[in-house]
Parts: structure tokens; C-alpha cells; sequence
């Protein structure tokens, strides 16, 4: 028998609906069912896949502003910011669109005979989703999967479901066979679990936490499943004194208190050469006094609450005993709220200097040289993003090889785009997303010798 539970609004702490979450025994049925769906999915025409793909994206572009409102409700996300990760999930179908008739194989010199490659798809994919960024995550599993050939099982986080499921729902409305994209909510200890122990399923794509990153990685070796991880960050921000400290400043808060610091591309450390410290902090300052904290549905709204009572507790957890500098707004009483905070950090042992705190709180700390930079940045176990602050081309490519990151900006924070490789160095992940590789990532390399006589 299912059951189902209540998802609350973030902003509000108030029910928006019930969902059903997926015993074990609907989780293999439906792992079944994309098992089934298979051979068929595989075989499909690559132009025609491609269609079918292009078809799914433009049925996503049709409902981009219900997807947001439902995204603003259950996951308490800006507007503007649920109204681009729709957007995502239509960009990412409409890129890999373009793969079904793509998935070029080689074909290499060898005596006697021809021999080519294959890029074949695997089967079933699992994909198991965070709470975080629910819809553009769930995309850059699936699209660049169904585009190489396989079929999908999706897993939302069970704070997050909605927009996953509906995203469900429009695949079938845009002509996917059924069995193609099958989402399953539930709990991760029973689906997600699932993902790993059922061995129909080939490979599974997690996002989430390094520690249930590591117990996935070692499940899945029981079978030699293929996995892809995208885990956790303590990505620095590095601001050289001879940098623009207007657009540092102006930017700073930006790289870690977007989506309130739920993200793990957060530039969740900064660092500042000591003859620019204060003045970059003063700026700082007034650029994180002016941020919109405020109803998420408001589109003028730059920051929402966190996703749950629990995470609030655990972010605030990391305040106590350290250094606040200043602080920005927060709303008062219902929702799961805390303000844009700047501590002052003192020492690299410090909880929050050193761990992933997913909420919107960045430590900052003054170092004098290049060589200490780079030696601070690179003091963690992460290894995701990162940005580099200066005018000295120079210094600009040396620190950028020299951070072990999978994703670094200079003079700027962005982190993501579709068409370019995204992942982590170190305890960060393993392999990588979006970019023009990622069908083959969802492929097994076949290579044939045929015989001329
Ligand atoms: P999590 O426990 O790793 O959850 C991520 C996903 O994995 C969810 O769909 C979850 O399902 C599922 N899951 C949980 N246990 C599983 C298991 N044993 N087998 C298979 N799947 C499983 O992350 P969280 O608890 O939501 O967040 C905790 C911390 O993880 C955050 O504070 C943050 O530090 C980090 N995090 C990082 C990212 C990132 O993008 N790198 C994203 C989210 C969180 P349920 O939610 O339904 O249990
Ligand atoms: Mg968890």
C-alpha cells in the first residue's frame, strides 16, 4: 500500500499538497516497465528521437510559468530564479536534441577488414534528485539520457516533488512512449536505495550529499554499475587587491546567497588580499543591506527561505561562537527564514570555514600572497567551483590552474551553462554533466572488427 505525505510551502511552513511516495514493490514495477520500454525507446529513428525531444522542450516552454509557480511554492525559490530553471529544463531538451543523430562512432585503420565504434545506450538510467535545484538537476540527468537512447527513472527529493512530477506528465503529452521518463517519488532509503540494489538499472546519476554519494558509490560496486556524482562544495571566492572591488563586491553576495546559499556551487568562502579587506567588506556590506529578501512569488524578491525547519536549524547551528560582520534582512514569523550573514572567520578549523553549511552564510578571511591563496582555496575536501578576482591576466591563469575545481569564473560567478562540462574535483563528484559529451556519458563504447574475406 502507498502512502502518501504533506509537502509544505517554505515561505510559509504551510501544507501545499499531499503526494504518494512509491513502496518498493511500485518502484520495481515501474523499473520494469522502463526495462520493457526499452528496446523500443533504443530503437527509434535518431531523427525521430530528435523530434520527440524538440516536441518535449516545447511543451516545457508552454507550462515555463507553472512550473515556476509550483517551483516557488514547494521549494520556496524565487520567481525569477524558478522561471529560469524551467527555462533550463527547455534548453537542455532542445540541446540534446540535436544528439540522437550525433552519437558518432569511429572508424579505425586496422589489416584486413574495417573496424568501428558503437556508442550504445546502457538501459535503464536512475536518477535521484536534491531538494535544491529540483527541475534543472532532474534535466541534466534525463535529457542528455533519453537523447543517447536509454530510459529514465527519476527520483525527486521528497521535499521537492512536484515539478518533477509534472514534468512527467508533460513528457507523455509531448508523445514519449510511456516507460521512456517514469518519475517515482519517495523516500531515498526505499527508491533511491532502489536505483542501486535493482539490476535492471545500469547506471544511476546522484546529486546530493557527499555521504550519501559515497554509500551510492559503493552500493553500486556490488554490480559494476555505472555512476555519475554530484556532490557537495566549499568553493572560495578569491579577491586580489588589483581587482575591480566594485563588481567583486557587488558580486560576492550573488555567488553564495542565490537560491539562500542552497547550492553547491556556493562561493561559500571568500578570500581578500589584506590591503583590500575592509574596503572590499564596506562594499560588501552595502551591496548585502540592499538585497530583496522577501516573499519569493514577489518578482522582485532576490532571496527566499530555506527549504525546511531542519535546515534551518542545522545553518543557524553553524552561528554560534563565530564572528558575525554584518548581516542582511529576513522576513519575520512563518517560513523557514534566516537573513544574508558574513562572519568573520579566525581560524580553518572553524565548522564554518570548513563544511558545507547550504544556507546563506559565507566566511571570509584575509591572506597576503598568490601562493597562500591558492594554498587556502585548496585546504577542503571539495573540489567544485571557485572564482578568481583580478586584473593580472597573469594571475588570472595561474590561479585558475592551480585551484583544484571542476568550474572557476574569473571576474565573475557564474558556474553553469549547458553547453559546457560541469562536475567536481576531489570529494566533489565524479565524472560529468551538460557540455557536449554528456549522450556519451549514458553510452558503453562497442568496438567491431569485420573481416573483409
Ligand atoms: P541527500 O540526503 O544526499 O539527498 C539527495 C537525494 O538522495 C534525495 O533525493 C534523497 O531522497 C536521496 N537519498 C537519500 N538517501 C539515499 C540513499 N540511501 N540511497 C539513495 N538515495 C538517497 O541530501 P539532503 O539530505 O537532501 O541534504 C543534506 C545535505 O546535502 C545538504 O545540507 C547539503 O550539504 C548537501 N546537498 C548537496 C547538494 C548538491 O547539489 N551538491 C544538493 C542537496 C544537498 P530523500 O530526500 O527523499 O530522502
Ligand atoms: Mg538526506
Amino acid at each position: 500500500m502507498s502512502t502518501s505525505y504533506t509537502v509544505l510551502n517554505p515561505a510559509t511552513g504551510q501544507p501545499v499538497t499531499e503526494v504518494a511516495e512509491a513502496t518498493l514493490e511500485e518502484t520495481d514495477l515501474l523499473i520494469e516497465r522502463a526495462a520493457d520500454a526499452f528496446p523500443a525507446w533504443r530503437d527509434v529513428a535518431p531523427g525521430e528521437r530528435a523530434r520527440l525531444l524538440r516536441r518535449f522542450a516545447a511543451v516545457v516552454d508552454e507550462h515555463v510559468d507553472e512550473l515556476a509557480d509550483l517551483e516557488v511554492r514547494n521549494a520556496g525559490h524565487t520567481l525569477g530564479n524558478a522561471r529560469w530553471e524551467a527555462g533550463n529544463v527547455r534548453d537542455v531538451l532542445n540541446y540534446y536534441s540535436a544528439a540522437p543523430e550525433r552519437l558518432f562512432g569511429r572508424q579505425i585503420p586496422v589489416a584486413g577488414g574495417v573496424d568501428v565504434t558503437f556508442h550504445e545506450p546502457l538501459g535503464v538510467v536512475g536518477v535521484i534528485v536534491p531538494w535544491n535545484f529540483p527541475m534543472p538537476i532532474a534535466g541534466w540527468g534525463f535529457a542528455p539520457a533519453l537523447a543517447a537512447g536509454n530510459t529514465v527513472v527519476l527520483k525527486p527529493a521528497e521535499l521537492t516533488p512536484l515539478t518533477a512530477i509534472r514534468i512527467g506528465e508533460l513528457a507523455l503529452e509531448a508523445g514519449l512512449p510511456e516507460g521512456v521518463l517514469t518519475v517515482v517519488p519517495g523516500k531515498g532509503s526505499v527508491v533511491g536505495e532502489r536505483f542501486v540494489t535493482h539490476p535492471a538499472v545500469r547506471k544511476v546519476c546522484f546529486t546530493g550529499s557527499t555521504a550519501v554519494g559515497k554509500r551510492i558509490m559503493a552500493g553500486c560496486a556490488e554490480q559494476v554499475k555505472r555512476v555519475t556524482l554530484e556532490l557537495g562544495g566549499k568553493s572560495a571566492n578569491i579577491v586580489f587587491a588589483d581587482a575591480d572591488l566594485d563588481k567583486a563586491a557587488a558580486a560576492a553576495p550573488y555567488a553564495v546567497f542565490d537560491n539562500a546559499g542552497q547550492d553547491c556551487c556556493a562561493r561559500s568562502r571568500i578570500l581578500v588580499q589584506r590591503s583590500a579587506h575592509d574596503e572590499f567588506l564596506e562594499r560588501m556590506e552595502r551591496a548585502v543591506r540592499a538585497m530583496r529578501v522577501i516573499d519569493p512569488a514577489d518578482p522582485d524578491s532576490e532571496m527566499g527561505p530555506l527549504i525546511s525547519a531542519k535546515q534551518k536549524e542545522t545553518v543557524t547551528g553553524y552561528l554560534e561562537d563565530v564572528e558575525v560582520a554584518f548581516t542582511g534582512d529576513a522576513p519575520d514569523g512563518d517560513g523557514f527564514w534566516v537573513p544574508p550573514t558574513v562572519v568573520l572567520a579566525s581560524d580553518t578549523a572553524q565548522p564554518v570555514w570548513r563544511e558545507e553549511v547550504f544556507g546563506p552564510v559565507v566566511a571570509v578571511m584575509p591572506f597576503d600572497t598568490e601562493e597562500e591563496a591558492l594554498a587556502l582555496a585548496n585546504d577542503t575536501e571539495y573540489g567544485l567551483s571557485g572564482s578568481i578576482y583580478t586584473r593580472d591576466l597573469g594571475r588570472a591563469l595561474r590561479v585558475s590552474r592551480g585551484v583544484q575545481a571542476g568550474n572557476l569564473s574569473v571576474n565573475s560567478h557564474s558556474s553553469v551553462r549547458y553547453w559546457t562540462p560541469f562536475g567536481g574535483f576531489k570529494q566533489s563528484g565524479l565524472g560529468r554533466e551538460l557540455g557536449p559529451d554528456a549522450p556519451n556519458a549514458f553510452t558503453e563504447e562497442k568496438n567491431v572488427f569485420i573481416a573483409q574475406d
